[in-house]
């Protein structure tokens, strides 16, 4: 998790780290620190919390001339989120910051202390710049190359040396990038922390060795000088700020019509872009949090409407589990930022066995946008907000056209004719995001709750799913999804008079069900909240969205959902866009 930014050049970084931080911030949040360097000092400040913390903490003390620095903000994984916890970490000559989780750091420790090594903290961190200390005598890149055969895990760091005047990265199974212009060179955990100097930088490989100095950089692997290709992103400055909303959650739901229209374009009468999922005897969906969710309405669609078996699995149990892969199968691996660790894994176990992979990613240049076999991008630009809106509503929509095409493709459907209804599809939403005073105001009745439920079968219980947690991560409400018909298998006890209960309606086929069931919670005290497809008089509030056509409707509800979140977390004043304990892109295991 966590966001490293590092410079080198002839500026005093201390403010370019700091702006850099606050764009990075959405990764970790518990603590933050930065190291500034010349030619003969070190100056490293902590403090625990938000970068407006060390920031302030910076501006009350004596800052050295420098012309290298490297910063990070935290999301702890080893060791509580302390100042001596915090990064940077420093241990004799060697400073370094670091994402990711060294998962033999208690053998390396003990194996450290035996040879006379006193440790100030309980990260895995530094352990790691322990054991690059350990081994530095004369050539720092050596030290480190060879620290790396010891230490397993998954790592960035970004490292400066004393009396050594260059700045150092390497990285496995955590993203790190170099950042060039013309006056100087940057590390970065991902571009959006130097987006205001640079949108050029190089993807750092694994266990690549990037030397960075005042003028050029060299990057090593085994010894050997390696030639880099030099990206460009079109990301721009402009697209990372608020635009005037209160929270880049409001800002990034207001977006989803557009950017649904644009990830929508090239397939509207082009369905040859889209991945035959039909020549497949047995899909499974990877993903994790609402990424899976988004999975779980595919599932569904694939299932129901293309008559294709498909298992849906989170990342962090398919990466463990025994999976037979005994028919022809494609794993659809799902994650934003493409760098989800867990996710990561699963791609792995897949390719290993030979199974053929596709990547629904949202960032380009990410590990799984890489290494999949194919990739279908979804348009969604930056998403900062660390509760996903506008990614998951284009994963879901993705994953739509995806089920369209493999029913088409199996001859269920007759014909390719969905042009006009994606073209009508961002106007629809667009009219259900525009009523943003019904959601504050339905809002006001159960912000001060402390659980709600919700209910929904088959695709409305995925919907649920999502509902429910966009709810829980921002607005600290206990709350869970249930399948309509389990919740009398024990929950309903739970139920008491007005506790809320939302229950999404969509699905024809087991509409009738679901309302006998949203009758028997209401009769057990609940006040009972129905977001449906045909006006439903028999409930306290009732929200009508258009019926469209099935594979897409999921589109049209979800925003509800996440703008009643929204306007609940905003009445308890809570965090929206960093919620507590969370990190943004998931880069730890
Ligand atoms: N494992 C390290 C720690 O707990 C780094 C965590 C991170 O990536 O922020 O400090």
């Amino acid at each position: 998790m966590c966001g490293i930014i590092g410079y080198i050049g002839k500026e005093n970084p201390k403010n370019i780290l700091i702006e850099g931080l606050k764009n990075l911030e959405y990764r970790g949040y518990d603590s933050a620190g930065i190291a500034l360097k010349n030619e003969n000092d070190i100056q490293i400040i902590k403090s625990v919390g938000k970068i407006s913390n060390l920031e302030e903490k910076i501006s009350s003390e004596k800052i050295i001339e420098a012309n290298i620095g490297i910063a990070h903000t935290r999301w702890a994984t080893h060791g509580e989120a302390n100042e001596i916890n915090a990064h940077p970490h420093q241990v004799g000559r060697v400073t370094l910051v670091h994402n990711g989780i060294i998962e033999n750091a208690d053998d390396l420790r003990k194996k450290l202390v035996k040879e006379g090594t006193t440790f100030k903290s309980q990260t895995d961190t530094e352990v790691a710049c322990a054991l690059i200390n350990h081994y530095y005598k004369d050539d720092i890149t050596t030290a480190i190359t060879q620290a790396l055969t010891e230490i397993k895990g998954s790592y960035a760091f970004g490292i400066v040396v004393e009396n050594n005047p260059n700045l150092y990265a390497v990285r496995k199974d955590s993203q790190l990038i170099i950042g060039i212009n013309d006056k100087e060179l940057f590390i970065a955990s991902d571009i959006s922390a130097i987006i205001n100097y640079t949108n050029k930088y190089i993807l750092l490989e694994e266990n690549e060795i990037a030397t960075l100095t005042k003028e050029k950089y060299i990057i090593t692997k085994d010894g050997k000088e390696i030639k880099k290709e030099i990206e460009e992103t079109k990301m721009n400055a402009e697209a990372k700020d608020k635009c005037g909303y209160e929270h880049y959650m409001l800002k990034e739901i207001m977006e989803e019509p557009r950017v649904l229209e644009e990830t929508l374009k090239p397939y509207l009468n082009n369905s040859e872009l889209l991945p035959d999922l039909s020549t497949y005897e047995e899909i499974h969906i990877v993903a994790c949090g609402s990424a899976m969710y988004a999975g779980m309405i595919g599932k569904t669609l694939l299932e129901e409407k293309a008559n294709l078996k498909c298992y849906i699995e989170c990342a962090s149990e398919y990466r463990y589990k025994k999976i037979i892969y005994d028919r022809k199968t494609l794993v659809i691996l799902i994650s934003q930022s493409g760098e989800t660790a867990d996710t990561i894994a699963a791609m792995k176990k897949a390719k290993e066995n030979n199974i053929d992979t596709l990547a629904i990613v949202n960032v380009k240049t990410s590990t799984i946008a890489r290494e999949a076999d194919k990739q279908l991008f979804i348009e969604a630009g930056p998403e900062i907000a660390v509760a996903t809106t506008k990614a998951y509503i284009l994963q879901v929509a993705v994953l739509a056209l995806l089920s369209y095409k493999a029913a088409f493709s199996k001859k269920l459907i007759q014909e390719f004719d969905i042009e006009k209804e994606l073209k009508a599809l961002p106007k629809q939403l667009n009219s259900i995001l525009e009523q943003q005073e019904t959601y504050k105001a339905l809002a006001k009745k159960i912000y001060n709750e402390n659980n709600i439920f919700f209910i929904g079968r088959k695709i409305d219980y995925s919907i649920c799913l999502e509902g429910s947690l966009k709810l829980k991560e921002v607005s600290y409400i206990h709350s869970e999804a249930y399948q309509a018909g389990e919740l009398k298998h024990g929950t309903i006890s739970l139920i008491n008079d007005m506790t809320p209960v939302i229950a999404v309606v969509t699905d024809e086929e087991v509409k009738e069900k679901t309302i006998s069931n949203i009758e028997e919670v209401k009769s057990r005290g609940a006040f009972m909240i129905v977001i449906s497809t045909e006006e439903y008089k028999n409930c306290h509030e009732n929200i009508v969205v258009p019926k469209i056509n099935d594979f897409f409707q999921p589109i049209l509800v979800v925003p509800v959902l996440q703008l009643l979140a929204y306007e609940v977390a905003k009445l308890r004043d809570c965090d929206i866009d960093k919620p507590k304990n969370l990190a943004k892109s998931v880069t730890v295991e």
